[in-house]
């Protein structure tokens, strides 16, 4: 069973019992209802460092008004036993009153590559993110970080964030888990209705319709967009976000003919249930 951490305190004694900052520690940030893919970011976090830490907090900053704060599916007790079985070492489950004590004042405010995407979506989404993660990073010192490119935007973020503000953290990204029908597995998944669940397959088979269609030659941007946009009509319950390709480096939408390093992201309400995904196209 991992050491459970409820505070900043408490991170700070696990680290000094484990040798202090000579023992480099690699971090898991999550918000818990933990499936495959956060299980996966632990294994890979092993290789990275001698001890691992895995963070559940389901950091209000980063939800909208109107966002499914309330609803976010939480389970820290099955979370720890499968923390158990993947082999980390130590939780971190802070307080909102930990991560942000009376008179927090401080955010940091990515901009251009928060200015698309889920950022166009979700306005204030990345400066919540962007300010838990350098929290995070600051009270575990944390020599290593490991993130899926499920959240393929905030992956890219965070390492701009973790080089602008000089952080010194080693960022290292996972490819995304899927279920066997091609869904990306994420905690919300548990908010689906049968049907709903059902109906989810058509984010991926969306993104692999344009992947497709890239193979056979089509180039442009638009036409592809259009290919994943008739795949995603399809099903009742489900209502598009967005449709976007886009250059995996700098995240900006292409408008006219993909250039190599091009990835197509969607974004689709599932019934009530805001879904992500994600897949290079070239
Ligand atoms: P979350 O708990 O949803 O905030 O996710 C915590 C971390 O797990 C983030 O770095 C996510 O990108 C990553 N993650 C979530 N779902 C998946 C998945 N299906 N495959 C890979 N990584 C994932």
């Amino acid at each position: 069973m991992p050491e459970v951490l409820e505070s900043a305190a408490a991170v700070a004694a696990w680290r000094d019992a484990g040798g202090g900052t000579a023992q480099r520690v690699a971090l898991v940030p999550t918000m818990g209802y933990l499936h495959e893919g956060h299980l996966q970011l632990v294994r890979l976090a092993k290789d990275l460092a001698p001890r691992v830490l895995v963070s559940i907090f389901v950091n209000p900053t980063q939800f909208g008004a109107n966002e499914d704060l309330d609803r976010y599916p939480r389970d820290v007790q099955g979370d720890l036993r499968k923390l158990t079985a993947a082999g980390a070492d130590a939780v971190y489950v802070p307080s909102a009153a930990d991560i942000y004590p009376d008179g927090f004042d401080t955010f940091v405010v990515p901009e251009r590559l928060a200015g698309v995407l889920c950022g166009k979506s979700r306005p204030g989404h990345f400066r919540g993110v962007c300010t838990v993660v350098c929290v995070l990073f600051r009270v575990t010192g944390c020599a290593a970080a490991v993130f899926g490119e499920k959240d393929f935007q905030q992956l890219q973020i965070i390492r701009r964030m973790n080089r602008d503000l000089r952080l010194g953290v080693e960022i290292v990204g996972a490819p995304i888990v899927r279920e066997a029908d091609g869904l990306a597995m994420s905690s919300r998944n548990a908010l689906l209705s049968e049907t709903e669940r059902r109906d989810a397959r058509v984010l991926f088979q969306a993104l692999q319709q344009v992947q497709r269609r890239a193979r056979e030659g089509e180039r442009r941007a638009s036409a592809l967009r259009e290919a994943a946009h008739a795949i995603l009509r399809g099903p009742a319950s489900v209502r598009v976000d967005y449709v976007e390709l886009f250059r995996a480096d700098d995240l900006q939408p292409i408008a006219g003919d993909i250039p190599e390093n091009t990835r197509c992201a969607v974004a689709a309400f599932v019934g009530q249930t805001r879904l992500i995904d994600n897949a290079p196209v070239t």
